[in-house]
């Protein structure tokens, strides 16, 4: 390493290093998409190519980053949960935001045109912000999870009704606003079924529960999903009891194995308890 009298600035250099032994999550959003959207011609209220190119993106950087336990998607926007035990870039912050945000960018853009065939990219191109943050137990990561895919469902249930309002009612956007102003979730069902036959219930998966992506580790044959009841994963893998011990190259070929599961895209429920039952690798 080269010595000379500007090296003292490096200790101007802030440590950034996450708290150890808590789950990592780095949700990235993408910048102005609103206009992004408008500009590209996003089909309301949800773009099918947009929100697979998402996927496909974040797809990419958990086939890249297999510290990635497991992410989700929703609109322009994507969480990537590292797990607990990560020792990536010595869990310094600004190094995983960083990478992941130029990563999953990359891929975007990259990935465009398979989606986005007939409208090539141009500037100002795409771009995303992050931000990771700590959460200590695995009840808080779950709650995490959970807030993102309640968001996805308050969100999308307005969004369907707005526009249905706009594009089979005919009536424009401060109209719907006004419509919908004040109403529960009953009544944006009851305005979708009585005025325009549409049961939410019908609407695609991908739409209403967001997308899931995680390694399939029942694929590659090595565990097997577990049936619905017969194991609480959750508790298990939050309890305080000493951890079961695993020889170093058992561990070491679990990870590799994980590592090398198929990574899959599933639009499931995330907030009970069933999706994470079944998949006790995800969590412990
Ligand atoms: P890292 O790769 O570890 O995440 P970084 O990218 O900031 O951190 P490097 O790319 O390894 O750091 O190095 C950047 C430059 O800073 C190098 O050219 C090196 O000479 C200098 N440098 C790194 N660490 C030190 C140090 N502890 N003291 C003085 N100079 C250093
Ligand atoms: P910011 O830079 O603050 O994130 P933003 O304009 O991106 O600003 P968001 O709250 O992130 O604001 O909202 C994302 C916007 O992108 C929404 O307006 C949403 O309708 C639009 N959008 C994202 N994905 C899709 C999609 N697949 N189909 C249709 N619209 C989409
Ligand atoms: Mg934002
Ligand atoms: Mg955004
Ligand atoms: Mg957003
Ligand atoms: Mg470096
Ligand atoms: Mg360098």
């Amino acid at each position: 390493m080269a010595n000379s009298k500007y090296e003292y600035v490096k200790q101007f250099e802030q440590p950034d290093n996450l708290l150890p032994n808590t789950w990592i999550v780095v949700r990235i959003d993408g910048r102005g998409f609103t206009k992004f959207s408008t500009k590209y011609g996003f089909e309301k209220p949800n773009d099918k190519r947009a929100l697979e190119l998402m996927n496909a993106a974040a797809r990419a950087v958990m086939a890249e980053l297999p510290d990635i336990t497991i992410a989700y998607g929703v609109s322009d926007e994507f969480s990537f949960v590292f797990h607990k035990t990560c020792s990536l870039f010595e869990r310094r912050s600004s190094k995983l935001v960083s990478t992941i945000v130029s990563t999953f960018t990359a891929y975007y853009v990259h990935l465009w045109p398979i989606h986005f065939s007939d409208t090539p990219l141009s500037p100002p191109l795409p771009s995303f912000d992050g931000r990771a943050v700590c959460y200590p137990t695995v009840q808080n990561l779950r709650d995490y999870m959970s807030w993102r895919q309640v968001d996805c469902h308050i969100n999308n249930l307005y969004n369907t009704t707005f526009w249905a309002l706009i594009q089979l009612g005919g009536i424009d956007p401060t109209e719907a606003e006004k419509t919908l102003k004040g109403t529960f979730a009953a009544d944006k069902n009851e305005i979708l079924f009585s005025k325009f036959a549409i049961n939410y219930n019908n609407e695609p998966e991908m739409y209403k529960k967001g997308s899931v992506v995680f390694r399939d580790v029942s694929i590659s044959g090595n565990y097997e999903l577990v049936e619905p009841g017969t194991h609480n994963a959750t508790a298990e893998a939050d309890s305080l009891a000493e951890p079961i011990q695993q020889s170093k190259t058992q561990a070491e070929n679990d990870k590799k194995r994980r590592a090398k599961a198929p990574i899959v895209v599933q639009h499931l429920d995330i907030i009970k308890d069933d999706f994470w039952d079944r998949r006790p690798w995800l969590l412990s």
